[in-house]
């Protein structure tokens, strides 16, 4: 029970990494906000936590919508009193090099992945700020310290998301509020097997090409992901400000050749 007592938000919980989280932080005491785009598939979290005996409450919002995440935010205080934790989770995949990615995908990836960081955190930060304390996780990914091929929009906004949270932290830090980021390397989620199966004919192709940039033959699973969001959220870390933590089974720091 490493989160008993804690109010959590996490955007993007009807989903892979999202909703393991969810189950894990529900698991571990929290009262979890499960909020998404998608309202069958955040509710199916919600009844999916409750047959676990956990706590959770759907709430649903588009991350891109200044309206809808007000709402959402001041909907979740009214219900649990507080937000402890902001997971700012919610995130979509963008494909291409620059000359062949559209300027309205450009936009959607970058709002959705920016955007998205921004607009929760703000309408978080004010609740936070008066209890001079909160906890908030934003998720960039592996790539925003690796080139990696056609991903030009998506490498972009992770990356914007890693510098966003060193900023966030020395802005919020007088305010006893943490700001770190999780930097995942390939982890199987309905993302992934989307991209899988429009990338390569054979998905064990796929396979082999994401295994070959780690140091273990294991595919990265959304639970790895789920714990180190747990070690973050929990009072354990309370040392790490505005830190990135790396789950990428060695694809950053690792050489194998
Ligand atoms: P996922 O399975 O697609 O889950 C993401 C969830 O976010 C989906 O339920 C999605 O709904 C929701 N969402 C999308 N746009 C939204 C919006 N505007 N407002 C609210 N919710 C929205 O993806 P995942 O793989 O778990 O990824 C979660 C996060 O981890 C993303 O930020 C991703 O970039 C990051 N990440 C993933 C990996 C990986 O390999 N999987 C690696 C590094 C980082 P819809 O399905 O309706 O769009």
């Amino acid at each position: 029970m490493r989160l008993q007592g804690k109010s959590v938000l996490i955007t993007g919980a009807g989903s892979g990494i999202g909703k393991c989280t969810a189950q894990l932080f529900a698991a571990e005491g929290a009262e979890v906000i499960v909020c998404d785009i998608d309202a069958a598939k955040g509710e199916e979290t919600v009844a999916e936590i409750a047959a676990g005996g956990g706590t959770s409450a759907f709430l649903q919002a588009d991350v891109t919508n200044p309206e809808s995440v007000q709402a959402m935010v001041k909907a979740a205080i009214e219900r649990f009193g507080r937000i402890d934790v902001l997971f700012n989770n919610a995130g979509i995949s963008g494909v291409g090099a620059i000359h062949e990615v559209e300027p309205d995908v450009w936009d959607r990836v970058i709002n959705v992945n920016i955007r998205g960081v921004y607009l929760p955190s703000k309408y978080v930060l004010g609740h936070m700020m008066e209890r001079q304390s909160g906890n908030i996780i934003n998720m960039s990914s592996c790539i925003a310290e690796i080139g990696l091929a056609r991903r030009a929009s998506y490498a972009a906004t992770k990356g914007a998301v890693l510098a966003l949270t060193k900023s966030m932290q020395v802005d919020y830090a007088p305010y006893n509020i943490r700001v770190n980021a999780l930097l995942p390397g390939t982890i199987m989620t309905p993302f992934v097997e989307n991209y899988l199966r429009s990338s390569y004919a054979d998905p064990e192709e796929g396979f082999a090409s994401i295994k070959s940039r780690q140091l273990t033959g294991e595919l990265g699973r959304p639970d790895d992901v789920a714990k180190a969001a747990l070690f973050l959220a929990s009072d354990e870390s309370k040392f790490m400000m505005g830190s990135p933590l790396y789950i990428d089974g060695g694809v950053v720091f690792g050489k194998n050749a």
